[in-house]
């Protein structure tokens, strides 16, 4: 018997119909939502306890099976796939809120549990869990790639919102990270380490999160502008002046016009922003008065405001389905998703480089983004089997790349490495990369948490 099939047949006396190696749930764990080719495991696992998650990385560890965690698998970057086969395993079984301590303001949970079920479950609290990546993602997968989203402009990203960790390593032992204690001067940050790890150094069995108060009011608008140079400057203007913005997302014309294809929401044909106000009525009429005051300098028009939770909702609804009902309008297409992020002070420069760059390209590319954070996205969508659209669309994506290390930023802002963007590790950390390969090595000298990812000679 090899090495592999020893492991398999430990797998399935360990967890019985939750170890398979059908040819269906192989497939499913191969694919992702961006343009990466099917890269199926060679098993799927579901565990249901950190015991058996322990287990199972004994067992690949001993026979040197790659073990790559999944959440819901709504990745960007091929984070989940499995380029060189092994153990996928899902963590899908293992979704529940394990403790809600109002008084505390925190939350554990269990990493396949999904943003909306743990907001579901903390309603009646009267708190929320406000990391948002549009994706109903796994609170396991949000920490592997440090999401955010929307809400990051006020209520931070991943990293600023994870307390403590449950952690398998390779070889299987189980670690904690961290406490509930909302600081902590107690020896190098392993929590830190582990939101934005992409699965490569360990598999997270359990969170503590932090959860905020539910604003008293909320209120969403959307207004129009000439053009981006108008939009993104009343951005940052509103950044600057501190105004404590809940949401402000930039939304161009081409997908304003799919938002207006895909809901008949009859916005005129121009940049928009959408924006959020959260705190009591008055701090929330004060902040958007404020904000109109600064949009209107800046040729911001035609208001629309959303205080119903209803209208509110299809609002952030429309802005979260903004991917889908781009791919929608260019069937036969296939995106590649950008997510670069600068700093505010550069955040004009950066948009308006690359739209004109996209727009003289003859690709298809609208743009979205988390503004206020000074993060956006292209999605650039070359016809599928056009190799010359193939390859100026790459060009674009790595120009973008390029212009955000030129600006001060960053290649990812939220989306992560995964396998797409490993490209542009070095150029943006240098010798800090071979740092990150050092703690890899330490810790998985077998390399085989979530191999192909993320890291140099991975
Ligand atoms: C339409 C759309 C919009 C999106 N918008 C945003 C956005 O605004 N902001 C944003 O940040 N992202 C966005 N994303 C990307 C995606 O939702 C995030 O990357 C999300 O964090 C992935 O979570 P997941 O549960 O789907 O993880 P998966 O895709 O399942 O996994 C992601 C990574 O985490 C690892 N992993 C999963 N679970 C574990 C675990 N328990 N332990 C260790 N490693 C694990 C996987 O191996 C993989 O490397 C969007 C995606 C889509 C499709």
């Amino acid at each position: 018997m090899t090495a592999e099939n020893t492991a398999y047949s430990a797998l399935a006396t360990l967890l019985g119909d939750r170890f398979t190696r059908a040819q269906s749930e192989r497939d499913l764990h191969g694919q992702s939502e961006s343009h990466f080719a099917t890269m199926a495991p060679d098993a799927v696992v579901y565990p249901e306890t950190t015991a058996e998650v322990s287990q199972i990385a004994k067992i690949c560890s001993a026979a040197g099976l790659p073990l790559i965690g999944w959440g819901a698998g709504t990745s960007l970057e091929g984070h989940a796939l499995a380029p060189r086969g092994g153990v996928t395993v899902d963590f899908n079984r293992m979704n529940k809120v394990l403790e809600i301590a109002p008084e505390d303001m925190v939350a554990s949970v269990q990493p396949g549990i999904t943003r909306e079920a743990l907001n579901t479950e903390l309603r009646a609290t009267g708190l929320f869990f406000p990391v948002d990546p549009g994706a109903n993602a796994s609170l396991g997968g949000m920490t592997s790639t440090r999401a955010s989203g929307t809400t990051a402009v006020r209520y931070g990203t991943m990293r600023s919102n994870i307390l403590a960790l449950e952690v398998v390593l390779a070889d299987g032992r189980i670690i904690r990270t961290g406490t509930r204690a909302p600081k902590s001067s107690t020896g190098y940050d392993l929590t830190a380490l582990f939101v934005g790890a992409e699965g490569t150094l360990g598999l997270i069995t359990e969170l503590t999160v932090k959860l905020h108060g539910q604003p008293e009011a909320i209120r969403a608008a959307v207004c129009a502008f000439d053009d981006i140079d108008g939009a993104v400057n009343a951005v940052i203007a509103t950044i600057q002046s501190g105004i404590p913005m809940a949401r402000i997302e930039f939304v161009d014309r081409a997908s304003a016009a799919y938002f207006n294809k895909a809901t008949q929401a009859g916005w005129p044909d121009a940049p928009h922003l959408m924006l959020e106000f959260h705190g009591s009525e008055q701090g929330v009429a004060e902040q958007a008065d404020r904000f109109s005051e600064i949009a209107t300098e800046f040729g911001g028009q035609g208001f629309r405001w959303a205080a119903k939770t209803e209208d509110r909702n299809a609002l952030w609804a429309m802005r979260h389905n903004a991917y889908r009902t781009a791919l929608q309008a260019y069937p036969g297409h296939t995106p590649i998703t950008t997510d670069i992020c600068v700093p505010i002070s550069r955040l004009a420069e950066a948009v308006e480089e690359t739209a004109a760059e996209i727009e003289a390209s003859g690709i298809p590319g609208p743009i979205v983004g988390h503004v206020g954070d000074g993060n956006f996205h292209a999605l650039l969508l070359p016809l599928a089997g056009d190799a010359a659209a193939w390859e100026t669309a790459q060009k674009l994506a790595a120009n973008m790349a390029e212009r955000a290390l030129r600006l001060g930023g960053t290649v990812s802002g939220e989306h992560g490495i995964g396998m797409g963007k490993v490209k542009y590790m070095a150029q943006e950390h240098g010798e800090g990369w071979a740092v990150m390969g050092a703690i890899k090595a330490a810790l998985d000298p077998d390399g085989i948490m979530n191999p192909g990812k993320l890291l140099p000679g991975n």
